[in-house]
């Protein structure tokens, strides 16, 4: 029977350590959570600016709850287009200095969208193999060559290209590897994209709002021309990280947008997002805009964690980021520690195969800017005991 052969390979994840469980957290986003109705300071969300409970972002969707009603009724092609959604994108465009914008519905569809718009068979995409699952996927989809290069290993990149007979090209990267927190060479991989004329795809799901002058993202952080960036360059940033709400959003060349909102199926053929979730995004571009304080507390979080885990045996990695991974290794072994940190109120998670390579599970510190300096301390005064 089908369910008991799903059994058995739940039975397998169990005793591989490979099963996981979600908990049901009873308090809004933030570093004070919930669980159980246990007290608990948690490093979980990617809230990296602590705006997904801001005042301002609330007011903004209760105001648009009351002006645009809560659904949109329709794709954005038919019907389900609003105002607030229109000004979002120009927002978006001003803010990030590209011609043009087009918002999805979650980071995951935009890159399951863009990438079968952009290529298909005879085609070639060129991913760094640490790129999130979501734009694994959508390479699939497209049916285009799949070629993997090892993490950050422009190299390895340049060959591939050089040896390359493909129609079309595209160099696909996350500019913030999810669980790493590390930086993707982004001027080397413009050159090579230039060089070898292919499309540049930049997944800033962690960067955006985090990174670069005003939160503008990966490409400020590398000084990259922010007025009428290379028509290479298809930027896709997240809205449910550090703009603290929900979606995504696509920039680039006014033709390439075009073609999106044309053909990219997961934008043609779904439901637009809540016209108060584009109100709300309206008032977080602003508080990112003007949140250089929040990213200074967030970078000056990330040195007290450095700084106060450097001596224990567990690796960090080389994160700028708000993404600090703790490297443990065995599968049982982080579980272990997450459990024991989660008995101090602390909530952590775990991080294994498949999400990262075998043998480098992982406890995933992800830090906000809401947090205070004491909390990381207590964080770091519990890993240096359990180490
Ligand atoms: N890209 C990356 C690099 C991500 O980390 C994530 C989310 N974890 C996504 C895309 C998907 O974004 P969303 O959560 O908005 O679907």
């Amino acid at each position: 029977m089908i369910w008991e052969e799903l059994q058995n390979e739940l039975d397998a994840l169990r005793r591989d350590g490979l099963q996981r469980r979600r908990r049901t957290l009873e308090a809004p986003c933030g570093p004070l959570a919930q669980v159980d109705g246990r007290p608990l300071i948690s490093f979980c969300s990617n809230d990296y600016l602590g705006l997904a409970n801001d005042p301002a972002l609330i007011e903004a969707a209760c105001a648009g709850a009351r002006a645009w009603g809560v659904g949109s009724g329709a794709s954005h092609l038919v019907s389900g287009h609003l105002a607030p959604h229109e000004a979002l994108e120009r927002q978006l465009a001003t803010f990030t200095g590209f011609p043009r914008t087009l918002l999805f519905t979650t980071g995951y569809l935009a890159n399951l969208g863009i990438v079968p718009a952009l290529v298909g068979r005879g085609d070639a995409v060129f991913a760094d193999k640490l790129n999130h699952a979501s734009l694994i996927d959508a390479v699939q989809l497209s049916r285009a060559d799949s070629r993997r290069y090892p993490h950050g290993d422009v190299a390895a990149l340049e060959r591939m290209l050089a040896t390359s007979t493909a129609k079309r090209k595209l160099i696909l990267t996350d500019a913030v590897f999810s669980m790493d927190g590390d930086l993707a060479p982004l001027p080397t991989l413009l050159a090579l994209a230039e060089r070898f004329n292919a499309w540049l795809v930049v997944d800033d799901a962690h960067g955006f709002g985090v990174l670069g002058a005003h939160g503008r993202g990966s490409l400020a952080h590398f000084e990259l021309p922010h007025l009428s960036p290379s028509p290479r360059i298809v930027y896709m940033g997240t809205l449910g990280k550090a703009a603290g709400a929900s979606g995504a959003f696509v920039a680039a060349h006014d033709s390439v947008i075009e073609w999106l909102l044309q053909r990219a199926r997961t934008y043609v053929f779904t439901t637009g997002s809540s016209p108060l979730i584009a109100c709300a995004l309206s008032a977080s571009l602003e508080l990112i805009a003007a949140g250089d304080a929040r990213r200074a507390q967030l970078r000056q979080l990330a040195t007290q964690l450095r700084d106060g885990l450097a001596a224990t045996r567990w690796r960090l990695l080389p994160s700028p980021t708000a993404i600090q991974p703790v490297i443990i290794g065995d599968n049982f072994e982080a579980l272990r520690v997450a459990a024991a940190l989660f008995e101090r109120g602390l909530w952590v998670p775990a991080i294994r195969p498949p999400t990262v390579a075998k043998g480098t599970a992982r406890l995933r510190v992800s830090l906000s800017a809401a947090h205070t300096t004491e909390q990381v301390a207590q964080l770091v005064n519990a890993l240096r005991e359990l180490a």
